[in-house]
């Protein structure tokens, strides 16, 4: 056993994470009067939030009709039937609401003539239930979206008496014998000091876990600590196999290129300059959803039609439109097509291919936020003391497939959710529980033995072999034969984490350390995403699988369950929620709008 002092802190409620998904929890908590600790690896305008270009999705109407019921199909539609209708439901209902009060917390949205919040059409959103012309659903603040809501947070979450642990590292859960969360063990970063948060519940907002890739739009922190936390904490994932790829990032760099670009009138050309999404998505064309775009690029490169010498990418044309326009709605991607490609988008297309993106898998919740450890008698079973949101979280809004710009309103929405379930279930007079020695005992032995590892693998090498791995064998297209090699390969680099090598002992901006730690964490959700895939016979959003190219409902409409315990990977299934929350009579979408179909766009 390896003793490090250690300060207390006591609150009563601890989140995980500054993105838009952990300050909304944050700032709703504290609202209440809840007092509330937000422990963030990054300073909280730093999160990958601040990356979000195109906007946050919610039917306001503001640019023709629109309403929550055509939200909802989108998304139902969007997520290839594998999201819960209730949390679909709750979140397109809610969605108005939570954007307005972001606009009167002082988010600078951009606005029509008249002065309302601008909104702009995104793939996979559509009016009259799909049968209509696509909607402009998307609220934006330029191209600068996830920028404006952070801060906006953050000064609100400041003037709410939250209270800020910045570049604290959290490393793992606190839990009790009998499976109750306590709080987290977290690391100083600057002054290497230990930190335990004991809280009656912990939120993790811990983001995506991109870097599991070699290529991808998020940022360099997005290491899926929450999951990594979760895993050791012998808590499940969930629908890890479906990992979105964007179809627009930069080639090479990877850059993101938002699909606001599309919304605003860009289209994509093959080496012949044609449409080609004219060819296979005839009514929506370079405005389908996600996967199907991504797909598509990825055959028309297969089939010889790339661009560029070698034939492998694709190009993104907005020359055609207005360049006071592209100045005014798209500055932020015309100042990146510029550094990251040389290109003036003006004259020239964008050279671009698609890039992992999202993760739409991540720590079991309802809509509520509470995470769940689905038993046998009980799929929906709570853990008590814990939360998860944004997109640490699958609540699942976005089951196969997410649409763009839902999970800004995902964020906001089910942050903000989490916050009024905590101020149902948390007593803010009764004692904090009594921290579990052994668990706090568990988490420093861990940290000791990574920080002392001293066998032959540099950290930066086996991340760049489950890097590379994940790229080949967990790609846009899959086969039995690629997940197969890819459950074995990874099945081996994750044995070699014993094998690890870190040089640097210190304690303070200890860099090559944290590193380590990330690469613990995205092992875990590496695994989860490969086995799932390779368990899951047949192809549903953003899993595509060659040997088995249908939707098989019978069999498969449910969600994966994933324990991870080292290098093992363990999976169960649990059924999809398929009721909405409101009866078609008390105003609720018809079921028969929502019944699943195939997919068409
Ligand atoms: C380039 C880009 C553009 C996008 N554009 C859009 C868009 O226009 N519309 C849309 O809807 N979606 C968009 N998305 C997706 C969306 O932005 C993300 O899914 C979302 O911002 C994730 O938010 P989050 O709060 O869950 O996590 P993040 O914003 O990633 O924040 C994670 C937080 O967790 C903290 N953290 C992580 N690990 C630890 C740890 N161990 N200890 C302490 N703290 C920790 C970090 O410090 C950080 O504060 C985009 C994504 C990218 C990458």
């Amino acid at each position: 056993m390896t003793a490090y002092p250690y300060e207390t802190h006591d609150y009563d409620v601890v989140v995980v994470g500054a993105g838009g998904a952990g300050l909304r929890a944050t700032l709703g908590m504290a609202e209440q009067g809840l007092r509330t600790a937000c422990v963030t690896k990054v300073f909280p305008t730093r999160s990958h939030t601040v990356a979000a270009q195109g906007g946050i999705a919610a039917s306001l109407g503001n640019m023709g009709p629109d309403s929550w019921q055509w939200h909802m199909f989108d998304t139902v539609k969007g997520s290839d039937w594998l999201g819960d209708m209730d949390t679909m439901e709750y979140v397109a209902r809610e969605a108005p609401k939570a954007v307005y009060e972001l606009e009167h917390y002082g988010v600078p949205f951009s606005r029509t003539e008249e002065g309302k919040i601008y909104q702009r059409p995104f793939g996979g959103h559509t009016t009259e239930y799909g049968e209509g012309v696509p909607v402009q659903r998307v609220c934006a603040a330029a191209d600068r979206t996830g920028h404006a809501m952070l801060h906006t947070l953050y000064g609100q979450s400041l003037k709410n008496n939250a209270e800020f642990f910045i570049e604290y590292f959290a490393l793992d859960l606190i839990m009790s014998e009998d499976g109750q969360c306590q709080g987290v063990v977290a690391w100083k970063l600057d002054d290497g000091t230990m930190h335990v948060f004991n809280a009656k519940m912990t939120v993790l907002a811990t983001g995506g876990y991109g870097r599991a890739y070699f290529n991808c739009t998020s940022a360099h922190t997005c290491t899926g600590d929450g999951g990594g936390m979760v895993a050791r904490a012998g808590l499940p994932l969930q629908d890890m196999e479906f990992v979105q790829f964007h179809p627009t990032g930069i080639f090479g760099p990877g850059m993101l290129i938002t699909e606001g670009a599309r919304g605003e009138g860009g289209y994509l050309t093959n080496s012949e300059g044609e449409r080609f999404m004219e060819r296979y998505a005839p009514t929506f064309k370079d405005l389908a959803s996600r996967d199907v775009v991504s797909r598509c690029m990825t055959l028309e490169i297969r089939e010889g039609r790339g661009v560029g010498p070698n034939k492998d990418h694709i190009h993104l044309n907005l020359s055609h439109l207005p360049a006071e326009m592209l100045a005014e709605r798209l500055p932020g991607i015309s100042e990146s097509a510029k550094i990251f490609a040389g290109v003036d988008v003006t004259r020239e297309p964008i050279p671009v291919l698609p890039t992992v993106h999202y993760n739409m898998g991540g720590i079991p919740t309802n809509y509520w936020g509470e995470v769940l450890h689905p038993a046998k008698d009980d799929p929906d079973r709570v853990v008590p003391g814990l939360m998860a949101a944004g997109e640490a979280a699958c609540a699942s809004l976005h089951g196969a497939n997410r649409l763009g710009a839902n999970s800004l309103i995902d964020l906001v929405v089910l942050g903000r959710a989490a916050s009024i379930r905590a101020g149902q279930v948390v007593d803010a007079g009764a004692a904090n529980p009594v921290l579990n020695p052994a668990a706090i005992d568990r988490a420093f032995d861990r940290f000791d033995s990574l920080r002392h590892a001293k066998g032959d693998t540099a950290t930066a090498d086996l991340r760049l072999e489950m890097q590379r791995t994940m790229q080949n064998d967990a790609a846009v297209f899959r086969t039995d034969k690629s997940l197969k090699d890819g459950v074995g390969k990874m099945g081996a680099v994750a044995a070699r984490m014993s094998d690890l090598k870190v040089t640097d002992r210190s304690l303070v901006w200890n860099s090559d350390l944290m590193e380590t730690l990330e690469l613990a964490n995205l092992m875990p959700n590496a695994l989860a995403t490969i086995n799932g895939a390779e368990a899951r016979k047949e192809s549903r959003g953003a899993h595509a699988h060659e040997d088995y190219p249908e939707r098989d409902d019978k069999t498969w409409r449910k969600h994966t369950i994933a324990h991870v315990d080292g290098a093992k990977v363990t999976l169960s299934y649990r059924p999809v929620h398929t009721e909405p929350l409101t009866k078609h009579e008390d105003g609720g979408i018809d079921p028969k709008r929502i019944a699943p179909k195939k997919r068409v766009y």
